[in-house]
This record gives structure tokens, C-alpha cells and sequence, in this order.
């Protein structure tokens, strides 16, 4: 997917378990997995369980402050187990321009690599 549909995404079915998944931290509200085209030794993606009208973080109301938290945090959870806490990227992207392919939250967590600045 290119654009901002509103339709579901394929991390629905990584929620619901339909299809497997590498998780490395979950609890009520988030679940966190292994990217399946990882750009770095750790690429962990953070995801809402319920969307929530959050295609991308352009759609953020004041609503949503609470679990964009718990994403933030639990980026930093993933970022600990992973053994990379001394060194590691999070990254949102956000549509088009921004190189969004999937329009379900997701924060980015690589690791494991020197990161370049800025990004390409
Ligand atoms: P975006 O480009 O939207 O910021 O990031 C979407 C990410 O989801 C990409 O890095 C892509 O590799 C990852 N991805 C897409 N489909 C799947 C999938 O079925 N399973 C997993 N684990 N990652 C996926």
C-alpha cells in the first residue's frame, strides 16, 4: 500500500496471530516484532493492538496521547531486550513522502549497527 485507505493492514493479522510473527515484547496495549525486511541487526516494529483511527501519526488526537506514550516507552522495553539501550533508532515514518507502506502505526526500533545521520 501506497496511500492512506483506512482499510485494514497486514499487521491486523500479525494482531490476531492469523499469521506468524517474531514477537520480542507484548502486553495489553502493544505488541512489538521483528521487521521482515530488517534494515539493521535489530528492527523491531512497535505497533498499537487497536488502531484507532491512528493510520499514521498525522491522524494523532489528543485522544491517542496515552498510547503514543506506551509505544515510546515500549520502544525503549524493546530497545533493553535487545541489548542495544546504548545505541539505538526509532523511527516513524509517515505517508508517502515520508516512505509509509503500511497505514497501522508503527514506530521503528533499529539497532545493532552505527546509524547515519541524516537518513536517506
Ligand atoms: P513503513 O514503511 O510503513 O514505515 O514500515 C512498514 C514495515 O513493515 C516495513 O519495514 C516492512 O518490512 C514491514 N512489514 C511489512 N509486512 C510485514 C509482515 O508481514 N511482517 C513483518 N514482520 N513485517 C512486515
Amino acid at each position: 500500500e501506497t496511500a492512506d485507505t483506512g482499510g485494514p493492514t497486514i499487521f491486523d493479522k500479525i494482531i490476531a496471530k492469523q499469521i506468524p510473527s517474531n514477537i520480542v515484547y507484548e502486553d495489553e496495549k502493544v505488541l512489538a516484532f521483528r521487521d521482515i525486511n530488517p534494515q539493521a541487526p535489530v528492527h523491531v516494529l512497535v505497533i498499537p493492538k487497536l488502531r484507532d483511527g491512528l493510520t499514521g501519526l498525522d491522524k494523532a488526537e489528543p485522544r491517542h496521547a496515552e498510547i503514543l506514550g506506551q509505544l515510546l516507552y515500549a520502544a525503549k522495553v524493546v530497545a533493553e531486550k535487545e541489548g542495544v539501550a546504548d545505541g539505538f533508532r526509532v523511527v516513524i515514518n509517515n505517508g508517502e513522502e515520508g516512505c509509509q507502506s503500511v497505514y497501522h502505526l508503527h514506530v521503528h526500533v533499529l539497532g545493532g549497527r552505527q546509524m547515519k545521520w541524516p537518513p536517506g
